[in-house]
């Protein structure tokens, strides 16, 4: 039986050395970010980023054939467990978000002049993208109510609408869009993904929105960035459309199953790293005459956070390796569960350590803070927690039957009944003997 939580000791070795190359050369970055251009940004990350292709980890989510190492979700996952530890750590490694997902889109529907002309480029790290697909006048929880169209107009698209929150968007040279090209069809062909490059005519890119992760949001083009944008009238190439034309949502559906599992190992990467305060702080702050490591409160956050990143880490890997062993829709349930189950758990690790730290936590002294705005989102980007238990249930449910004569099937009584009539013959020959 393979029963195997262990790890090949060659990749062992270069987990080791992203863990302490992220410590030591991304870490410090954190803490000047924001005072940096993009272009600074940009001229920091440039020697990182070649050492990292060096050390042959650079976009590791792809295939080989297109400059990946073909991993698999297993080992994604732990090599975004440690990416996780810091915002600013993916982005050296060629597979931060969006990029990362627009790159495997590309990689699984893109003809072979799109993968030359948008794919290979975005590896090499020459563009940027970003996805564009949530509007603010519906629900990005229901896709199925997006508004924004695209009309075919000879051979070319013509696509009007108004999105946001497309991370990345002001500093994209191209954008995947989610457009609606078919209204009359079924709910879930009527959409389809079309790349519109940045600088075309129409692309109105009104501002980068102000979030809870960046509340002083001061500076317009910077990586991590949320545009709010209009689309006006904006002609592109019919060849622009990705896979077939309706078949959005079925690409954007394989695009998020693993990219969730690689969120949830990242979320991990910020428990960790929370949870590492959390147990520091214990042992040097006193208070009523002794460490908070003594306080059996402190104690308890202790263990239920190990508990907790343990459970979550156990069902993130699950989820991977029935990725990686029988594909991304048997997995669905599995990546559904980690999904709400894995942003509990690092809100609740983060948010243990922030109060263990008191004012400090709270300050910007710490990364504490941050990592708890952070945090928030994850309850409900890449689909609410609630959809994501909504589903599962519905699973479970679905291979399940209500008992015909609506009499549960443990209650005792019953049961008592038919045991007594199928031990009739002990019963009585017991009785007779008394
Ligand atoms: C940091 C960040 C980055 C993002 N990046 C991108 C990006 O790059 N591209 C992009 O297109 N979008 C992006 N988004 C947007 C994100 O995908 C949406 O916020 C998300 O899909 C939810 O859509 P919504 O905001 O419209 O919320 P809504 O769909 O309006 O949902 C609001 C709330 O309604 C409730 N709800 C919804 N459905 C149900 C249900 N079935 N049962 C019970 N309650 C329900 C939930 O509480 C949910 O949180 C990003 C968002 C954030 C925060």
């Amino acid at each position: 039986m393979a029963w195997d939580f262990s790890t090949e000791p060659e990749f062992q070795q270069q987990l080791d050395w992203m863990r302490e190359f992220v410590r030591e050369e991304i870490w410090p970055l954190e803490t000047i970010v924001d005072d940096l251009s993009q272009e600074q940004l940009d001229r920091l990350y440039a020697p990182l980023q070649e050492e990292v292709k060096g050390r042959g980890l650079w976009a590791a989510h792809l295939p080989p054939e297109l400059g990946g190492q073909g991993f698999g979700q297993v080992k994604l996952g732990l090599i975004h467990e440690i990416l996780g530890s810091s915002a600013l750590a993916p982005n050296a490694f060629g597979n931060a978000a969006p990029d990362s997902g627009n790159s495997e889109i590309l990689a699984m529907a893109g003809t072979p002049e799109q993968k030359e002309r948008w794919l290979h480029p975005l590896l090499a790290g020459d563009l940027k993208s970003a996805f564009s697909m949530t509007e603010p006048e519906v629900a990005g929880s229901d896709p199925t109510t997006l508004r924004t169209r695209a009309v075919r107009d000879g051979d070319e698209w013509v696509i009007t609408g108004h999105k946001w929150f497309s991370t990345n968007g002001s500093i994209a040279d191209f954008l995947i869009v989610m457009v609606v090209t078919d209204p009359d069809a079924r709910p879930h062909q009527r959409a389809s993904m079309i790349i519109v490059p940045a600088d075309t005519p129409g692309v109105r890119i009104v501002r980068d929105i102000g979030t809870m992760e960046h509340p002083a949001q001061g500076s317009f083009g910077k990586l991590g960035n949320h545009a709010e944008i209009y689309y006006e009238d904006v002609r592109v190439p019919t060849a622009n459309v990705l896979g077939e034309e309706g078949a959005g949502f079925l690409i954007a559906q394989q695009r998020l199953g693993p990219g969730r599992i690689h969120h949830c190992m990242r979320w991990l990467g910020v428990s960790r790293r929370a949870f590492d305060m959390l147990c520091e702080r214990s042992l040097y702050r006193e208070a009523r005459g002794g460490p908070l490591a003594d306080k059996q409160t402190v104690q308890n956050w202790i263990a239920d956070s190990a508990a907790e990143m343990q459970a979550a880490r156990l069902m993130t890997l699950h989820a991977a390796w029935v990725m990686d062993t029988q594909g991304a829709s048997a997995a669905r349930q599995e990546i559904s569960l980690i999904k709400f189950f894995g942003a509990k758990v690092m809100h609740d690790a983060v948010d243990r350590a922030l109060q263990a730290h008191g004012a400090l936590g709270y300050s910007t002294d710490l990364p504490l803070e941050a990592m708890y705005r952070y945090a928030r989102a994850a309850r409900f980007y890449d689909g609410p927690d609630e959809v994501h238990r909504e589903s599962v249930a519905r699973q479970i449910l679905r291979g399940r039957q209500a008992p015909p004569d609506g009499v549960p099937t443990e209650h005792i009584p019953t049961r008592r009944e038919d045991a007594r009539r199928r031990f009739a013959d002990i019963l009585e020959a017991v009785t007779a003997n008394d």
